[in-house]
């Protein structure tokens, strides 16, 4: 198992919903030394109905995280599917995350090479689930001409498209072990690459065994009440004994 100074570990809900909800996520990171929450202000969903994300209202329970943890106690991940997103998320994200939808937004990925400055600790690049991992080194090219450090760039697998997987997607361990031989940390997403809770802490020790660099998990206090991807949501309890037996 790897190092956990190394390894990134991200967790936290689909999306950011209210202080009640984030508070017990951000309590369950700090007791065990981990610092990189999910802090979704901005969903891309597929389907125009479904929650969208809080917005700019959300930056208030930022502030209000804030008051109680200090930046390097507590640091957020925040999505950003446009530059004006981008604006917004910019000072408070240390990891700003392009989805999988944007993955080849290249407007997108030219402009965060102009906004990442010292205070952000990497990009983080989800692969589309129909890219090839070609095109997902092509995608982080872009981010590096426009002046992102390569070291400061973590590509995130989060499985595929498919056909014959009886949840429609497929985590592809195959290109994200391709995609290191690149240079790049490369980091799994086990919730997005198999949409059901049950599946994703298997995927994650999987992960681990793999020799990949890190996780990001989706995790909510009341997972049935999630208001996106409630399906794949692991509870804090479950979250809280993968740490404490896979990450110590
Ligand atoms: C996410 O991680 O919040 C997300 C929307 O995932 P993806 O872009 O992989 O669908
Ligand atoms: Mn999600």
């Amino acid at each position: 198992m790897q190092n956990k100074n190394d390894s990134l570990y991200i967790f936290g809900p689909c999306s950011l919903e209210s202080l009640e909800q984030i508070t017990p996520v951000a309590a369950l990171l700090k007791r065990h030394g981990l610092v990189y929450l999910r802090t979704q202000l901005f969903k891309p969903r597929t389907n125009p109905d479904s929650f969208q994300g809080l917005g700019p209202a959300g930056v208030s329970i930022l502030e209000e995280l804030r008051k109680i943890y200090s930046t390097s106690e507590l640091k957020f991940v925040c999505e950003a599917c446009s530059t004006a997103q981008l604006k917004i998320i910019k000072p408070w994200a240390s990891i700003i995350q392009i989805g999988a939808r944007n993955m080849q937004n290249f407007e997108l990925l030219k402009a965060i090479g102009q906004e990442f400055s010292a205070h952000h600790d990497y990009v983080l690049l989800k692969r589309g689930f129909a890219n090839t991992v070609d095109e997902w080194i092509e995608a982080a090219r872009y981010l590096m001409q426009g002046g992102v450090p390569k070291e400061k760039i973590v590509l995130c697998e989060r499985g595929t498209r498919s056909v014959t997987s009886p949840t429609g997607v497929q985590l592809d361990f195959i290109a994200a072990l391709e995609a290191k031989k690149h240079g790049f940390k490369v980091i799994i997403d086990p919730s997005h690459g198999s949409k059901r809770s049950e599946f994703v802490i298997p995927l994650a020790r999987a992960s681990l065994h793999l020799g990949l660099d890190g996780l990001m998990v989706e995790c909510h206090p009341k997972p049935a009440e999630s208001v996106s991807d409630a399906k794949q949501a692991i509870s804090l309890e479950v979250t809280e004994e993968f740490i404490k037996t896979s990450l110590k």
